[in-house]
């Protein structure tokens, strides 16, 4: 995240900029800027010398009109109360504008996940739902991994929570372990989805997916599914990746004149993303800066990272032949550079829709968890494949019926389904 950048502002800017388009009362307004419900609360942890480490924890319930409050939770040692209500408020409208019966919540733990040993790991994770299990639930709210959390951290999370309750619950919590809960084709889904939209956004730009070539920031779980897809699915080129490398502090693009092979890259990167660089090398790729991801000459444009990359003094890099910015990441544009891909009418598949797929599939383990019957991989894609296209078809017809820029048009759709609900509900 860049430092100017406050990810709540950001959401609370854009949010502020629709409800003025649409019009909204002022009541809706006061209840969807702010969280409905904010814990902070501390995490006192043995470590395996012994001693006790204090950590901060977080839970934001930004809205539930929908449904339970979902989202991830993040292990980030830049973590903040303000990182954590605007990704709450994120998956407010993430879930709306997917369809999914589900509200936005968000959590976060301050910590560098790579300092701590297995075990210290797992005594904070467990930590994290003695601290607050008691205000999640199937029913209440029910969180997911995200930024420097994992499947089997969630595994833990599950049979703390089943424990503490006296009963298996394994949809308190969802992106589990398979063979523990976990439902076949999650880990794969953000990435997966991110590359649906794009498919769309070809599709209603009358342009041929064959042949097209995308650069992509990150190589974490998004970005890794994204880059796979990208070429499977749509028979495409990745022309670079570019990712942090944890030994040098700094960021580096991958590129190669071939496209990158992601099966290897992802056989060179540690658990932690980083690529270890000679192996690339010896395999023809060139490193280049952290940046140079940003202004490829390429079709595609994928932030699959952090939040606050692309920003009005770096938004000129992108070059022209860009076509189309599919956000992978929460929140990656401020909102000046914004205005300036708007004027530069770049096609922009705003983060909320483009990669609700990670929840939409979460939302699709939590239904197997329910009927205790789980799906194949296939059937899971087919479902999500069905939900995220009609995602993007919502928002485009939205875009197109009231003349809105993507974003626009999917706070639109989006903020039209919390506030029905809320009405519905007899909140307002
Ligand atoms: N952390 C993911 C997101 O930001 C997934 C959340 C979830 O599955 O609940 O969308």
């Amino acid at each position: 995240m860049s430092d100017q950048v406050n990810p709540f502002k950001l959401a609370q800017d854009q949010f502020d900029q629709v409800a003025e388009q649409m019009g909204l009362e002022q009541s809706v307004r006061e209840m969807l800027r702010w969280p409905l419900r904010e814990f902070r609360f501390q995490l006192p942890v043995r470590m395996d010398d012994g001693s006790i480490r204090v950590f901060f924890g977080f839970r934001v319930q930004h809205n539930d009109a929908r449904g339970p409050a979902k989202g991830g939770i993040r292990f980030a040692a830049n973590e903040t109360l303000d990182t954590v209500r605007a990704l709450a408020t994120w998956m407010t409208w993430k879930c709306a504008v997917a369809d999914i019966p589900l509200g936005g919540g968000k959590g976060g733990v301050v910590v560098d996940p790579a300092s701590l040993s297995t075990s210290e790991k797992e005594r904070l994770c467990r930590e994290w739902i003695d601290a607050i299990w008691k205000n999640l639930g199937p029913r209440n709210d029910v969180p997911a991994p995200d930024v420097g959390t994992t499947p089997q951290m969630m595994g833990w999370m599950m049979d703390e929570y089943s424990k503490l309750r006296g009963e298996y619950v394994p949809g308190v919590i969802t992106g589990k372990p398979i063979g523990s809960g976990g439902s076949l084709g999650r880990t794969a889904a953000t990435g997966f989805g991110v590359v649906v939209t794009v498919r769309e956004a070809l599709r209603h730009l009358g342009l041929n997916a064959a042949g097209r070539t995308a650069s992509i920031q990150g190589f974490g779980n998004v970005a890794q599914y994204a880059a796979r897809t990208f070429i499977e699915m749509l028979g495409g080129r990745v022309l670079c990746i570019s990712c942090w490398d944890r030994n040098d502090r700094t960021a580096y693009t991958y590129t190669h004149e071939n496209g990158v092979d992601p099966y290897f890259l992802q056989s060179i990167t540690d658990q932690y993303g980083t690529v270890n660089q000679e192996q690339a090398k010896k395999a023809g790729y060139v490193i280049e800066d952290g940046d140079a991801w940003r202004s490829k000459d390429v079709d595609v444009l994928i932030p699959a990272a952090v939040e606050g990359v692309i920003t009005r003094e770096n938004v000129e890099q992108i070059s022209p032949k860009v076509k189309i910015l599919a956000e992978g990441a929460n929140g990656p544009t401020t909102l000046d550079a914004d205005r300036v891909l708007k004027q530069r009418g770049i096609f922009v598949i705003p983060d909320f829709l483009c990669n609700a797929g990670g929840v939409t599939c979460s939302y699709f383990e939590q239904v197997q968890n329910d009927m205790n019957y789980y799906w194949t991989e296939e059937e899971v894609l087919q479902k999500l494949d069905l939900k995220m296209a009609g995602a993007f078809k919502g928002v485009l017809e939205k875009a197109l019926e009231k003349k809105l820029y993507m974003r626009d048009a999917a706070y639109w759709v989006a903020i039209g389904r919390v506030e029905m609900a809320m009405r519905l509900r007899g909140w307002l």
